[in-house]
């Protein structure tokens, strides 16, 4: 087997680190060709000088010059600033991108790859909720592959391998419920930042794991399994299942049901979409039936958990409604991490946002940057950023 050529748009993130981790396991398998930081240039020039790639590119320009003298010795070749991200997206030194960005700012590259050509294992759902059929479109017309990282999106791409001709009746996204499962409004008026970040089942970057506390992230998940497997909002149901054992299931016309199950650990979904079709042997903990277990599933929270249903009205409103709440959650997370805003005030923002900001029902690309920007500014004209 040849080796894979891999490109990593966000390596010093969780996702990002991770696929390092894969990749170190499987160096006869894969090799580095591309690194990408935002801010954190000593991560980037310690993962450079391990898996020696092509290009790096640091996101914060200010970085350049120490990011330079630190691999002057090598032969990696150093860029810097948001269009060299887009740039190095678009060359030709890599088979796969793994789009582990956070957040909006990780669209253009992944256009970019698809325009290209490229394979794309995405991480990263903001992609898909900003300009779902855009990047869906690209992906066809470029014959560019999309492979779903995110562990539900994983868990029903791989449940539908071998089912091509089968329509889904439905699928049934997972999600643990987050830490504040069972509260309610008067427990969470009071949630603070430190609290929201511990998250029972997985270890993630900042952002997401806030979003699985206000279910958000289930939110934006639904939206990016209508895009990836081509469903209509009523084919898509959310339960809760606190132990994620289960990381999804789809439901056939004959009343079936496939579930993808195994220990919460992205490396396995990581690694899954970097070797497809294949499987890889690997020696993550396994799953044993033999302990008492118990899995158990209930339906969420909609009235205490709000950005779920707004997620859903997103869903069912299409056009340009699903970036607003995007981009009115990204704001509205940033300032909640900065205790700027409390908890619940996450919801009232992006609530007040979806109502202000020009619904527009087939956008253009431009027409969701400009959207994206206005829902940002106004998001933050709410708490005076
Ligand atoms: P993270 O915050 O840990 O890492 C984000 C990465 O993106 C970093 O490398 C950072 O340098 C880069 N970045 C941030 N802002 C940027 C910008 N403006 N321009 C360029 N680069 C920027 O995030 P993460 O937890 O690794 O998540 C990445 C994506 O994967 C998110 O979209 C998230 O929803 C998705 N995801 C993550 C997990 C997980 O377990 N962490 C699971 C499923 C999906
Ligand atoms: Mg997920």
């Amino acid at each position: 087997m040849t080796q894979k050529r891999i490109a990593i748009f966000g390596s010093t993130g969780s996702i990002g680190k991770q696929a390092l981790e894969v990749i170190d396991a499987n160096r006869d398998k894969f090799s580095v060709e591309v690194l990408t930081a935002h801010t954190n240039d000593e991560l980037l020039v310690q993962q450079a000088l391990k898996f020696n790639p092509n290009i790096v590119v640091i996101g914060d320009d200010k970085k350049y010059s120490k990011v330079k003298e630190a691999l002057s010795k090598t032969d990696i070749k150093v860029f810097a600033g948001e269009d060299s991200l887009d740039d190095v997206a678009a060359m030709d030194c890599y088979d796969v991108m793994i789009a582990a960005i956070v957040g909006f700012a990780g669209l253009k590259p992944t256009l970019n790859a698809l325009e290209n050509g490229k394979t794309v294992a995405l991480a990263n759902k903001e992609t898909l909720v900003v300009a779902g059929d855009i990047v869906m479109k690209k992906s066809a017309e470029n014959r560019a592959p999309i492979i779903p990282v995110d562990s539900e999106h994983s868990a029903i791409f791989q449940c539908l391998v071998g089912e091509s001709r089968n329509p889904i009746e439905k699928i049934i996204l997972t999600a643990s419920g987050g830490p504040f499962l069972g509260k309610k409004p008067n427990f969470l008026v009071n949630v603070k930042r430190d609290h929201a970040l511990q998250h029972p089942n997985w270890a993630m970057g900042a952002k997401i794991t806030i979003d699985s506390a206000t279910l958000m992230n289930k939110g934006l998940e639904m939206i990016e399994a209508k895009w990836l497997f081509n469903l209509k909002p009523e084919q898509i149901q959310v339960i809760v299942h606190p132990q994620s054992i289960i990381h999804s299931m789809v439901q056939f016309e004959d009343g079936s049901i496939k579930a993808q199950m195994g220990l919460p650990d992205m490396k396995l979904p990581i690694q899954y979409a970097l070797a497809f079709p294949n499987r890889i042997a690997a020696k993550f903990p396994r799953y044993d039936f033999k302990k008492p277990n118990t899995l158990t599933f209930e339906p969420p929270d909609v009235k205490t958990f709000r950005n779920l249903t707004l997620a859903t009205d997103a869903l069912n409103k299409g056009g340009n409604m699903p970036c607003i709440l995007n981009a009115a959650n990204e704001i509205a997370v940033f300032a909640f991490l900065r205790n700027r805003i409390g908890f619940l005030d996450i919801t009232e923002m992006v609530e007040r946002t979806m109502s202000k900001i020009k619904f527009i029902e087939k956008p253009t690309l431009d027409e969701y940057f400009e959207s994206d920007g206005e829902a940002r500014q106004f998001a933050a004209s709410l708490i005076q950023l």
